[in-house]
This record gives C-alpha cells, structure tokens and sequence, in this order.
C-alpha cells in the first residue's frame, strides 16, 4: 500500500510538473483509484461504489458537455460575482498594448532559445550617421549652465538647430519629411543628447513621444496628417500635449475638462457643428511655446446632435494655440530644469468636429488612444533619458575619483568610495541592457505596457540610486552649481523622471504587478474576457479552456517551484554553458515561483489584491528584476560573451537574483493569509534562502573598471557624448584622467626627490621647476606635468560668482 502510495504521488507530480492535460489526470485516477482501493483491502461493495463514483467523476470532467454544464459554467456563475469591477479606463488601460518577454516570464518556463535568437540591437547607418553627426553639433551647442542658469530655455541658435534638422520628427515617417528613426535610434539619440543636458532631452524627446504627432500617425484621418505632420517634422509646428490638471493627476482617467457638442460660429461661418470646450490643464511640457495643443477632456452631446448617447468618454482634440480662448505662455519651473512647462487654459473654446483627432468616429476613444501610444512612448524616452544621466555621472565619477587625491591616495581607491562606484557601474550596465531590449522590442512592432512600465520605473529608479552616488563620490565639487559642474542640474532633476508618465510609487504599486497580473499572465485575462461575455454559451466554452489551463498551469508551477528549490534548478535544461547557465536556471526556477506566488496571491485575496499595494509592488518587483535580469544576460551573449565584462555580468545578475529573493521574501514575511504563506515558503524556498548579493571581490572589479580608460569603460559609456575640448568640464576631466596615468611614473620621480628633500618647495608648480633644474625630469617632461596640474586644478576647483553676478542671474 506504501509502495502505491508513493507510486501515485510520484505519478501525481510528473503529470503536474508536465502540464498534463484533464485526459491524463483522468486517465491516471483510472488506474490508480481502483489499485489503492483494493490495495486498501475494502468490501466488495465499498470498492463497487469507488468505481461508480470515479466513473461518474471521470465522465463529468472528460466529457466537455458535461464539465462545460456541470463545473465550469457553475465556477463561471461565481466567478463573475466576485470579480472586481473594472472601470472602463482601467479595462481600457488592461486591453492596450501588447505581450512580449513579460508573458514568458509569467510563464514559469520561459523560453530562452526563442529569446536568445532574437536579433541584437542595432541602428542603420543612416541612424548611425545623424548620431555622429546632428547630434554631437547639437551637444557641442549646449551649454547646460547658460540653458538652466542663464537663459532658463535652449538658445535659440540650438532651438532653429533642433528644428532644422528634424529632432522634432524622429518618429514622423519620411513620406511627410520626417527622420522615421528606429525606437532603438530615438533612444540612442535621447541618451546622448541627455548626456550633455536634460533639459535639452526632453525638448527633444516629447515631441517624439506620447503627443500629437504619435496620436496622428495612428489614429489621424488623412487630412489631420496631411495638414499637421510635415510641419510637425521640421519644427514648424510645436506641439504638447495636455492631459494633466489640478484636480487629475496620476487619476487621470478623472479629468474634469469637458466639451459640448454644439452648433457655433467658425472661421467666419455660422451653425458649424463643433464642440465648447473648457480645460485647466498644468505641467505640460512645451506648452509655453507650443503652436499646437493636443487636449484630453471629456465629451458630452446634451442635445444629442451626434447621436442618442450623452456622455461621450475621453475624446482628443488638436487645437492651434492661436485659435481664441486659448491660454499658453506662462511657465512652470521643474527643478532648474529649462525645458519649456507650463499651464494651459481655455473656457468655452469653440473648436469644429475635424479638430478631434480620428475625426467623429474616434470620439470616445481617448484613453484607449492614450494607453496603446504610452506603451510604446513610455519604453523609449525615461528609460534612455535616464541611462543617458547615469552615462555621465558613471564615466565623470570613475574620473574624478582616480583623478582627486586624498591622503596621497586617488578616492576612489578607499572602499567606501569604491563601493558606491560599484554600484553605479553597475546600474549603468543592467538600466543599459532593459533600455536597448525593450527599444528593440518596440521596433519588432510590439506594444510592451508592463514592460513599459518595468524600465520606465526602473531606469529612473537606478537612475536616482546612481545620482546619489555620484553626488556623494564627488563630495563639494558635485554640490557647488556653476559651468564646472556637471552633476548637480542632474541630481536636481531626477524626480521629475521619477514623476512623469506615470509617478513611480503608482507604476510600482498598481501598474506592474496590478497590471501585469492579469494582461501578462496566460489565462486570467481570458478568464475575465469570458466573464464579461454576454453570450453565455461561447463565455462557458472560453471560461472552461482558461479554467482549465490555468489549473494545470498552477499545479504545474507549484510542483515546479519544489522541485528546483530543492535541487537549487540544477536539473533545467538551458541553451547555454557557464558562466551563465545557472543564471538562467535561477530565472526560470523564480519564474515558476513567481507564477505560483501570483496564482495564490489572486486566489486567496482575489479583487482584495488590487487594494493590497504593497504585496503588488512586491511581486511586481520580482517580475520586474527577472526582466532587469534577463536584458542582462541577453546584453552579455549580443556583446560576444566578452571575458572583460564578466564582472559586470556577475554583479548585475547577482543583485538581481538577490533582490528577487528579497522581494519573496517581504511577499511571504507580509502575506495576509498564514497558513498560504507558510506553503508558499515551503514551495519557493525549501532549502531556505541562502543567495547572497554581489561580493567585495566582483565589486572591486567592477569599480576598477571606471576608474581608469579602457574599453569595457568606454562600452560601458558608449552613445554618450563626450567634449573632447579642455576648457569644457567633461573634456577637461576626459583629459585629466588620461594624464593623470600617463604621469603617474613622473608623480613618482617627484615623490621620491620630495621623501629624499631633494625638492623642497610646498607647491606642486614650484616642485616641478626644481626637479627640471635638478636634472631629475627633462622640460619636455616638466611640461607635461605642468599640463596635467593645470588639468587637475581644473577639474578639482569649483565656480564661485560675485554677489552681483548672482543677483544678475549670471
Ligand atoms: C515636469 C513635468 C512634466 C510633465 N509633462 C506633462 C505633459 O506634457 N502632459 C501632461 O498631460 N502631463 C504632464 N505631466 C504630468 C505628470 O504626468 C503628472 O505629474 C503625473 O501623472 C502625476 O500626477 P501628480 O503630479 O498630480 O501627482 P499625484 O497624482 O498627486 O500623486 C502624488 C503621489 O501619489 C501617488 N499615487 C497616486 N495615486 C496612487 C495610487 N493609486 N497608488 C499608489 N500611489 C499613488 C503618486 O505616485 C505620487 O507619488 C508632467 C509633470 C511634470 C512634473
């Protein structure tokens, strides 16, 4: 009986752990029922009734009929009570968009051959070519200090520049005189440009991300793209888009604005049929200057001239910013950050029917418009943005800290600073890898919503950890604002990365996860497509596919989850060797325990989850570190498996690994039903949790990297831009760096002729002198240290201005 005991058992767990289908299940209980019963040594009649009962069990869940009337229509019934009302622009934001990697790591197998032999990242030469070329003119023109201090705005040489040549129209196509870059080459062109200033990216960026040329391009008629897209291309046109109020903020769904349907006067003609519209609107970018206002609102047809319905939803709408009524000009100031932002205004602004975007038949359509363009608007511009300000503060910070001396010992050589360089290079190298893996899945046509949301708040996130560092590795020089700095306007203005598309703690607690859960998972939103499906019987038909599924879909991970717990994933097969494969056995083994975690968690708290906030951000950061992860080891294999950037591998996977561990853990240790969590643990960490982040030794290694030139340091910042001229502060620290090294065996001759008295002045000039005089340096070498004190002085002093000059904002 024992033996039999262990035989089902066994049995049972192969065909979970292989995602049997209901036919084998049945076909096993077949077997198994009537071996243990009479292994039970039961009556005759006892054993009669346990094969009528199995038969009867057997015939209910293998005849689809019969399952379909007698178990999944009944679950359906219930299902439909308790599943939680979903507004429409909640429903709306859930359809938008599309699944990519996310779905397979929700899958609790990805597939990692499919994943690896997605093409690698890259620009044509043309794109190449403009990033060379256009937009190194342009971040040679910009000088952050006079646009945040001096000018608060771009001069208007960089502006005509941007305009003229197309910056405004990356992603317009070149039918209507755009650029029609790639997703991959508007990042590129955003993290150089962002490199040099942020105020100066998001100028670019915005006009090319969620707005009115994006919302024309796939939702404009003819004549709106026609009238507006050329002139959009070169600038002629400048748009902003204006969702944003008081009283709406990350609700935005909750806008106020509202438009009649009416009859009014236009361009001189009486009883045209058009809308009044009225909206307070605040934080939009451009809106100063802008020419054309993209607006959200609300539509309303009281007299039912369009049709029976009243309320119309969230339509949008392209007004010339000339047209009367409407309010623009006045500023908003983000952080000393000079891009232009500011309110918008209008009261009862009669605009005609062909101002709706879409035209009649989009009206209503707003939000769903507005969520399938942030999907993809929202994977480009934060994510390369913000990799294009860790850029700088990683390859300034490595500089500076072997270029800045303190005890006689470059600082960045002490632990405590080498630990905070660690961790900037290594954010660079995993926020680097998301934001190229997500461009690229853009350019395959996807929508990436939850993986949108994953970089766009990871990016920014690292990007703030990596700013913070860099600020404190720089000690007073990063704090001191001036033309010599190039930190502080970044530090300054990372929150407003943090606040915008979407405010960070909101995408973390209700998108990722919230989201994620139901659009990246592989049945639930096609069990609650089925529930909302009048048609009952394709709902029943649906409902018992998904039902189904997701049961051996569930068990299947659960067992999963055990199983390489226990042997610590040793046994999954992956398509690589080391040094990466078991890293891919650790995501797959935490993609099966992901999967399991979110089915309990949506099985146990049901619409409850929506409101736990903080168990969703939580295991939406497990999924969000598995896709960090993931774009780390796909950017390892894309670059050739290079043996020089191995520790940058190894630091990005192993804190990734340990945050995913962590973020289990605070998932299990705050779950609201005990006895769920506690086999929960038992089912993802049988063995306990013994992972551990990155060491000292990889650390070391991956500080070392910034800390002197070379490749991996130049991979590491390439598609930044770097002055190469000395009297700019990048270029100064650049060449001092250089120098520092290729000095270091004169720095020696000095120290030793100073230990031996030989030279006796304090000052490092003066020493040089005397050590030329004595015969210990030639002057061509006397020369050069003069060059590198005069480079070091340069990057280690910091501006300081006259009262009056500050007075003058000078
Ligand atoms: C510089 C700048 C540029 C901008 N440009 C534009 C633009 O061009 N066009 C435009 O339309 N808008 C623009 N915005 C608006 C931007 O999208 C909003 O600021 C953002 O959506 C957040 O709204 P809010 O600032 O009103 O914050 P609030 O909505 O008041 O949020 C305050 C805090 O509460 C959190 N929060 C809110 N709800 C939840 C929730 N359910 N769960 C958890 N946390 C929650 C938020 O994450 C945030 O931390 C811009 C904003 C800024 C600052």
């Amino acid at each position: 009986m024992a033996i039999l005991l262990v035989v089902a058992l066994v049995v049972a767990l192969l065909l979970a752990f292989f995602r049997s289908s209901i036919w084998g299940w049945l076909t096993a209980l077949a077997v198994l029922v009537p071996m243990l019963a009479m292994a039970g040594r039961i009556s005759d009649e006892a054993l009669k009734t346990v094969i009528i009962l199995l038969g009867i069990f057997i015939a209910v869940f293998g005849i689809p009929f019969l399952r379909r009337l007698l178990v999944s229509g009944f679950i359906l019934k219930i299902f439909r009570k308790i599943l939680p009302q979903v507004s429409q622009t909640e429903q709306e934001a859930l359809d938008a968009g599309t699944v990519g990697w996310d779905g397979e790591l929700f899958s609790g197998n990805p597939h990692w051959k499919q994943f690896l032999a997605l093409p690698k990242a890259g620009i044509s030469e043309r794109e190449q070519a403009f990033l060379d070329n256009e937009v190194d003119q342009l971040c040679a023109m910009l000088d952050d200090w006079d646009i945040s201090h001096v000018r608060q705005d771009l001069s208007p040489q960089a502006w005509q520049f941007i305009k003229d040549q197309g910056f405004f129209g990356m992603i317009i196509p070149k039918a209507y005189g755009g650029l029609e870059f790639s997703a991959q080459a508007q990042s590129a062109v955003v993290t150089k440009v962002a490199s040099r200033s942020g105020s100066a990216a998001v100028t670019v960026m915005v006009p090319n991300s969620l707005g009115p040329a994006e919302l024309l391009l796939h939702y404009g008629t003819q004549a709106q793209k026609d009238q507006y897209l050329r002139r959009l291309a070169c600038g002629e046109e400048i748009p902003c888009f204006a969702l944003t109020g008081p009283f709406a903020g990350s609700d935005a769904g909750s806008i106020p604005d509202a438009g009649i349907v009416c009859r009014g006067e236009f361009g001189g003609q009486q009883n045209v049929l058009g809308v009044r519209v009225t909206w307070e609107k605040r934080y939009i970018t451009l809106a100063p200057v802008a020419t054309l206002l993209g607006l959200a609102f609300k539509l309303f047809d009281p007299d039912k001239l369009l049709s029976e319905q009243v309320e119309r939803g969230i339509t949008l709408a392209l007004i010339p910013t000339d047209t009367p009524g409407v309010n623009v000009g006045r500023r908003h100031l983000p952080l000393n950050s000079a891009f232009l932002n500011g309110p918008t205004t209008g009261t009862d602004v009669f605009i005609p029917l062909d101002y709706i975007i879409g035209g009649a038949e989009r009206i209503g359509h707003g939000w769903r418009m507005l969520m399938e363009c942030l999907a993809a608007g929202r994977s480009i511009s934060l994510p390369a943005s913000s990799t294009g300000g860790v850029k700088l503060a990683a390859r300034s910070s490595g500089a500076y800290c072997r270029v800045r001396k303190q005890f006689h010992v470059p600082v960045g050589k002490f632990e405590g600073v080498e630990e905070a360089l660690t961790r900037i290079a290594g954010h660079l190298y995993v926020i680097d890898a998301a934001r190229t893996l997500t461009a690229q899945a853009v350019d395959r046509g996807e929508k990436p919503s939850v993986i949108s949301a994953i970089v766009k708040y990871h990016c920014t996130e690292r990007g703030r950890m990596v700013i913070n560092d860099a600020m404190d590795v720089h000690g007073g020089k990063g704090i001191c604002l001036g033309p010599d700095n190039y930190l502080g306007r970044a530090y300054q203005q990372t929150p407003i990365g943090i606040t915008v598309e979407g405010a960070n703690i909101l995408t973390r607690s209700l998108i990722i996860f919230g989201q994620g859960a139901v659009r990246s998972h592989p049945y639930v939103l096609r069990e609650m497509h089925a529930a909302h499906d009048p048609d009952t019987k394709r709902a029943v038909h649906e409902f018992d596919a998904a039902l189904f599924g997701h049961i051996s879909f569930s068990m299947s991970n659960a067992v999963r989850s055990l199983v390489y717990g226990l042997t610590g994933g040793l046994v999954i097969g992956v398509p690589t060797e080391q040094p990466t494969k078991r890293y891919y056995q650790a995501l797959t083994r935490y993609s099966a325990a992901f999967a399991f975690a979110a089915d309990v968690s949506m099985l146990v708290l049901g619409g409850e989850l929506k409101r736990r906030e903080k168990l969703s951000a939580r295991l939406g950061d497990v999924l969000s570190q598995m896709y960090l992860c993931s774009a780390v080891l796909k950017r390892f294999e894309d670059d050739g498996r290079l043996e020089s950037d191995l520790p940058l591998l190894h630091w990005g996977m192993q804190d990734g690994l340990y945050r995913i561990q962590l973020a289990f853990d605070s998932v299990l240790q705050n779950f609201p039903n005990r006895a769920a969590s506690l086999m929960l643990r038992a089912m993802i960490f049988p063995l306990g949790q013994w992972r551990k982040p990155p060491d000292d030794h990889i650390g070391h290694q991956v500080a070392s990297l910034l800390l002197k030139p070379g490749e991996v340091r130049d991979r590491l910042t390439a598609g930044m831009y770097i002055s190469r001229d000395e009297n700019d502060a990048i270029g100064a620290l650049e060449a001092s760096l250089a120098s520092t090294l290729a000095c270091e065996p004169l720095q020696a001759v000095l120290e030793k002729a100073r230990k031996e008295g030989k030279i006796k002045s304090r000052e490092e000039m003066q020493q040089i002198v005397e050590a030329r005089e004595q015969g210990l340096i030639d002057s061509e070498q006397a020369l050069q240290l003069q060059r590198d004190y005069a480079l070091r002085r340069k990057v280690i002093m910091v501006d300081d201005f006259a009262a009056e000059e500050l007075r003058a904002g000078k």
